[in-house]
């Protein structure tokens, strides 16, 4: 019998699978599915810079947590997995979807109040980073320390890491009910067997929500689509990220760039959509003119997994002692996983968080 067992095989429930596994305790992982093949294979692998220093709300403090743990974190993958993340400081700069002033040094305000390197930049010194991007773009921020990651490595790397740590993997195993005494999980069920344990784990992504009803629990958790576009430009027209709003184009070092995000509330649909694949390639020649002319290569969709308020929860469940979520990352859960997996070791192991947890539990 495992001591743990996690229900969802995407980037958060197996970065604490590796966390756990490295402590020397017993982990079982189930997914639906084949492993890290949802939200966390389509998202872009962007790494937002945070710093612990300046950082006051729960989602600043988590993401600069998180954002710290990085380097060493993607060393510890790399080592463990003989697999390379891709992880690199890339740099980034923000653009005004409005072209406001006002606006993008409103932006430059909240990164160094929270103590991240970031500087406003004129129409001149933007030439100078990007002489590729369309010159109608004034104003902007730059963010040298903007990192990023190549998720589905990173997937590949968690996966053989914890293989390697002896992890008990198991694809194609949908939990489809609980069975519980009054305070306590005693197992979860899939189709083929009754699987008990000390403590579970709901780690399901956007399915989450559903997954912990069948245990009795509400906890709100609700699918938001986002489609993305790969483009093949060689040479790279830019090395950095570029955001503009909810907008962004992120170059990967081979030549591909991804444009994204559409943010759609669609349920459980999949699909890309005509409209969005249109709209993501129009902003993205619009920002950078060359790529009219680039490859299209294909376009994907992800399910993220959305919260009330945009973070994760991240506990204990209510009415439960040994059942716990780490669920609802939405647009962040690939930064944050190596934050979620070190807390969410603290919490299994009875250990004394590194801060306080109730900070960062939603409460719905
Ligand atoms: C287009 C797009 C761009 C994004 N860009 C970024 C970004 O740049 N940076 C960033 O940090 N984040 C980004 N994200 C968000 C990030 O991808 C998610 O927050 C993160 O992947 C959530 O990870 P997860 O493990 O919770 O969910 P998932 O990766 O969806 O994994 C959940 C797993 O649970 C399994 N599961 C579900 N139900 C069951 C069940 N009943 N039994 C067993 N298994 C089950 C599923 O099969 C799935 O494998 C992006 C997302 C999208 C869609």
């Amino acid at each position: 019998m495992p001591d743990i067992v996690l229900i969802g095989g995407g980037v958060i429930g197996l970065s604490i699978a590796f966390e756990l596994a490295t402590r020397g305790v017993s982990v079982r992982v189930l997914d639906q599915g084949p492993f890290g093949r949802e939200s966390s294979w389509a998202g872009a692998g962007m790494i937002t810079p945070g710093n612990p220093l300046g950082a006051k709300s729960p989602e600043t403090r988590l993401r600069a947590e998180s954002f710290v743990m990085w380097p060493e974190w993607a060393a510890r993958l790399n080592e463990e997995s003989g697999i390379e993340t891709g992880f690199v400081r890339c740099g980034g700069i923000e653009l005004s979807p409005e072209r406001s002033e006002s606006e993008i040094a409103a932006v430059a305000t909240k990164f160094q109040s929270e103590g991240v390197r970031a500087e406003l930049i004129g129409w001149r010194e933007l030439r100078e980073l990007e002489p590729h991007l369309n010159p109608e773009f004034g104003d902007a921020v730059h963010l040298p320390d903007y990192c990023q990651v190549r998720n589905p490595r990173l997937l590949k790397a968690l996966l053989a890491a914890c293989a390697a740590r002896g992890v008990e993997l198991s694809p194609g195993s949908p939990v489809i009910g609980f069975e519980r005494g009054s305070q306590r999980v005693t197992s979860v069920r899939t189709p083929a067997e009754t699987i008990s344990a000390g403590q579970f784990v709901v780690c399901s992504g956007a399915w989450s929500q559903s997954v912990l009803a069948q245990a009795g629990c509400s906890i709100r958790v609700e699918p938001v689509r986002g489609q993305i576009v790969l483009l093949e430009a060689l040479p790279l027209p830019t090395r950095r990220i570029l955001e503009v709003g909810s907008r962004y184009i992120v170059p990967r070092a081979d030549g591909q760039l991804l444009i994204g995000s559409t943010e759609e509330h669609v349920g459980f649909e999949k699909r890309n959509t005509a409209e969005a694949v249109a709209e993501l390639i129009r902003f993205g020649s619009e920002l950078i003119p060359s790529l009219k002319t680039a490859r299209f290569e294909r376009c994907w969709s992800g399910l993220r997994p959305g919260s009330p308020n945009g973070l994760p929860y991240l506990g204990r469940v209510p009415d439960s002692d040994n059942l716990f979520a780490a669920a609802g990352h939405f647009r962040a859960g690939l930064m944050l996983s190596p934050i979620t997996a070190l807390l969410l070791r603290q919490l299994l192991l009875g250990e004394t968080p590194d801060f306080a947890m109730n900070e960062l539990t939603l409460t719905q």
